[in-house]
């Protein structure tokens, strides 16, 4: 990022990136919430040739205890690039880049989670990346804000994450590994949706405070589109149609049915001989 040349055109005369896309179009994303049995809650991201998983466990005894917080929960992240994850087998292990992902994760879930109402726990939140071409932050964010809700987890709202940024003087919207390499500039933002909230703002390489105010206004935009796929996701695990239940329902007229002409014979064994064949 800022500084690397190449000579890789990435932009093109017609204004298209590597991919084909325009400088504001994400690449094509999908979620599904609830891919793990094991887990309290979980989402599969794919966004363009990234590849994550998000596992949450908790509200669960805080470990190790010096840890706890006697009036709140704490929100542990724990992201990992799985070697295979990039061309290069990347070396297994925390490293320093993964410690600061983990990290400004946590305190970007930590604003939407109502830890008040779980003292002394703590919500675990794991990130795994199966595939990264930059953006991996992003899309563990985005993950990691479905597994929390599909683990039931009380919060104010989702957070919906994009990163914009600059490459060969062009504010562009999630950028991949080459225009994240061969850069100028990179731009990770998490919004909370519902109230406009920026829970996650970094910023490698060098822009004018107009082209900042650009890139953001762009990132800002993609992640409410962004939000509607997270919300989608949500509604596809839990949302059931009439068609879904329908046996149910049949079920549950004919045992009406079945009480109501019960009810019926009781109440006319209930009739008082005196009354019965009219008097
Ligand atoms: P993000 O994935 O959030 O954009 P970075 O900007 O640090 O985070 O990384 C950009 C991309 O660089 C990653 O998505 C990944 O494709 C690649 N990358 C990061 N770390 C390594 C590594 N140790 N080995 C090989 N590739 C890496």
């Amino acid at each position: 990022m800022g500084g690397i040349t190449t000579d890789i055109k990435l932009i093109d005369e017609k204004g298209l990136r590597l991919d084909g896309r325009r400088p504001d179009e994400l690449r094509p994303l999908k979620i599904e919430a609830g891919v793990l049995r094991r887990a309290d809650g979980s989402a599969y991201v794919e966004w363009g040739e990234n590849k994550v998983l998000a596992a949450v466990y908790g509200p669960r005894e805080c470990h190790p205890r010096h840890r706890q917080n006697p009036a709140r929960a704490i929100v542990q992240c724990n992201y990992n690039m799985a070697s295979f994850s990039v061309s290069d087998r990347k070396r297994p292990g925390p490293d320093r880049r993964s410690q600061e992902i983990s990290k400004i994760i946590s305190e970007a879930l930590e604003h939407v989670v109502f830890t008040h109402l779980f003292p002394r726990t703590s919500i675990d939140v794991y990130i795994e990346v199966l595939q990264a071409n930059a953006g991996t932050r992003c899309a563990g964010l985005t993950a990691a804000s479905v597994a929390l809700a599909d683990a039931g987890v009380p919060m104010k709202d989702l957070i919906a994450s994009c990163a914009a940024g600059k490459v060969a003087d062009t504010i562009i919207l999630d950028l991949r590994k080459e225009e994240d390499n061969f850069g100028q500039a990179d731009v990770p933002l998490g919004i909370v949706p519902r109230t406009g909230e920026i829970v996650l703002l970094q910023m490698d390489g060098d822009l004018t405070v107009e082209e900042f105010n650009t890139a953001l206004t762009m990132a800002t935009d993609a992640c409410y589109r962004i939000y509607e796929t997270q919300k989608d996701a949500l509604r596809q695990k839990y949302c059931v149609s009439k068609d879904d239940i329908a046996g149910d329902i049949e079920e549950a007229a004919e045992n009406i049915e079945e009480s109501k002409k019960e009810n019926e014979l009781e109440q006319q064994d209930d009739v008082p001989d005196d009354q019965e064949g009219g008097q």
